[in-house]
């Protein structure tokens, strides 16, 4: 698990906008061309939800962490299903070897 490197919880979103600029580009009948894309990280930590805007030259390392983020998650999930079933296994043994 250590090998995994950075962390960070949350989701990316990429968006477009339009302003409210007369006659901007945005705005266009024919050929719209959208303001962004604009990237979005949301997450929820420590019971708050907070979202933050991410510029785009951090969008790739960001989405390394986040993919190491939900590996750690699958680990860690993988390491408490184990932990109760070896558990449960060591008071099975001790149960038996003990009768009364
Ligand atoms: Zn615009």
């Amino acid at each position: 698990m250590g090998d995994l490197g950075d962390i960070r919880p949350g989701s990316l979103t990429k968006q477009y906008n339009i302003c409210g600029k007369e006659g901007c580009r945005c705005k266009n009948k024919i050929n719209p061309i959208k303001h962004g894309p604009y990237y979005n990280l949301s997450y929820t930590y420590k019971g708050r939800g907070t979202s933050a805007y991410i510029p785009e030259l951090y969008v790739h390392e960001l989405k390394i962490k986040i993919d190491n983020y939900s590996k750690m998650k699958k680990l860690i999930d993988e390491w408490i299903e184990l932990s109760i079933l070896k558990s449960k296994i060591e008071i099975k043994l001790i149960k038996k070897n003990n009768k009364k």
